[in-house]
């Protein structure tokens, strides 16, 4: 903690007026002036407390020794474990700019939209647990420097023939790409980074950890050679489209072609050593039985991304309101013929069948983090730190996600089964051909329910997708840093 000079209370980081100020007198400090010993600047380390959540492991640290209560990733209440660490220091960070009661303003704003969210996501109290919370980001600046040599051809045909022109084009590149930032925390899934992106980096200020004091900061533990890859082909990428718009070269087929590596050496592209920086966000968990959802609110420009289940009975209540008015509404300007309705239920069958496999699809990708680099990178890093030739996967088996006999219900598939039989009543009925109307009145009756079946199904299976897994970290224990 960070004392104050006049009473020896807690100096924490104030959003309003971007300084520390007392809990106690209201003194203001310059977050600069306020060090502790081991703060000094020529440390590439400094002091924090980390917090050890006993459930799923995950790690949050900061410059106060206070207790944390209840743990952002997992959603525990639970008094996380203590102990006393060094960090590496960022380079630069995003002070909050979104003070907390903003931060609750946004989201209470945004699930005014959500209908049929579950209420425990309304409830004040719970909303309450938005947690500040700074994200590590490794920060990328390339630049371009120096002659560049294209050769670029351009054909045509004339009567029988066909004409190639040959271009050399040449001319000199000066071009910075700065701030190219992604994601080092692993806990953090990349999808939420990118929802809540953009940071303003025009905000981004030196360093020092009286920054942090009153917030808490993830640990970053991904390599910082990771992105460095995607930072210069957005650079190069982004040059090569420059290059492109001049409209002389459009319809030139040029010798060097977009996404390749070989553009590295054309443009001259060079990569700075990357640089650590922070950026704030707000983070609030909601657990449900096995599953666990966030909310987060970006902490410089207030832009809310929500995983948001929905609440299966409010769901059927609502589309029931909405499917009578709609139904009565039909029949007023058409007669429906028997035979149509069953057509319909067929169809509609049909289609949540799709939905439904659809469905299950996304799933199994999100649940194996098949889009997350960081989440997989720390998979792919055994125990003492050297990289396992292991694939980083620990997701199922595409074979058995098509088994129906599967013990994870999440990925069980019985749900399909009754779109499949209502498919087949309605098939049977209209080949049968029977005279009665009654036959067609009993198989959509049955198509419906079949149908039914499957909605109930989709809606749990959407709100596995619309929550995580809960998270389980194996940290290494001990001081994280290589
Ligand atoms: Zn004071
Ligand atoms: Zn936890």
């Amino acid at each position: 903690m960070y004392e104050c000079p006049n009473c020896g209370g807690n100096l924490k980081f104030d959003i309003p007026s971007q300084l520390l100020k007392c809990d106690y007198c209201e003194t203001i400090k310059d977050p600069y002036e306020v060090t502790k010993e081991q703060d000094a600047e020529e440390n590439d380390v400094f002091d924090v407390t980390i917090f050890t959540c006993p459930q799923c492991g995950g790690e949050i640290m900061s410059t106060d020794t206070s207790a944390a209560e209840f743990c952002s990733f997992c959603g525990a209440s639970t008094i996380l474990s203590s102990r006393i660490s060094k960090e590496n220091r960022p380079a630069q960070i995003i002070p909050f700019k979104q003070t907390k009661e903003a931060c609750k303003k946004a989201y209470i704003a945004r699930m005014k939209r959500a209908l049929f969210a579950p209420d425990d996501l309304k409830d004040e109290k719970h909303i309450d647990s938005f947690r500040g919370i700074y994200m590590p980001y490794w920060s990328y600046d390339i630049s371009q420097e120096g002659p560049v040599h294209l050769k670029g051809e351009k054909s045509y045909s004339r009567g029988d023939y066909t004409y190639t022109d040959h271009y050399d084009l040449s001319g000199q590149i000066d071009a910075n790409y700065n701030n190219l930032s992604y994601d080092a925390s692993a806990s953090f899934a990349d999808n939420i980074s990118e929802q809540i992106a953009p940071f303003d980096v025009r905000d981004k200020k030196e360093f020092t950890p009286s920054f942090l004091s009153g917030f808490y900061a993830d640990t970053s533990d991904v390599d910082s050679d990771l992105y460095k890859n995607d930072a210069i082909a957005i650079a190069n990428n982004t040059s090569y489209d420059n290059i492109r718009k001049v409209p002389a070269f459009a319809d030139l087929k040029l010798s060097c072609t977009k996404n390749s590596f070989a553009m590295t050496t054309t443009f001259h592209t060079y990569c700075d050593p990357p640089y650590r920086v922070m950026y704030p966000v707000w983070f609030m968990s909601y657990r449900k039985n096995d599953r666990v959802a966030y909310a987060t609110v970006n902490g410089q420009t207030g832009k809310v991304a929500v995983d948001t289940p929905v609440d299966p009975k409010k769901y059927m209540i609502g589309s029931l309101l909405l499917a009578l008015p709609i139904f009565l509404l039909l029949n007023l300007f058409f007669t429906i013929k028997p035979k149509t309705v069953l057509a319909f239920a067929g169809f509609l069958a049909v289609f949540s069948f799709f939905i439904y496999i659809a469905e299950i699809a996304a799933i199994f990708r999100r649940d194996g983090h098949h889009d997350d680099r960081g989440y997989r990178y720390r998979q792919s890093i055994k125990e003492d730190g050297s990289k396992s030739t292991k694939k980083a996967d620990d997701s199922i088996p595409l074979k058995d996600l098509f088994s129906f006999s599967r013990t994870d219900k999440s990925y069980r598939m019985g749900g399909a089964f009754s779109a499949v039989l209502a498919v087949a009543i309605a098939v049977l009925i209209w080949l049968l051909n029977p005279i009665s109307d009654l036959w067609y009145y009993a198989g959509t009756i049955l198509s419906f329910l079949g149908i039914l079946v499957t909605v109930m199904d989709i809606i749990r299976k959407y709100n596995v997708l619309a929550t995580r897994r809960l998270p389980q970290f194996d940290r290494t224990g001990g001081d994280d840093r290589a």
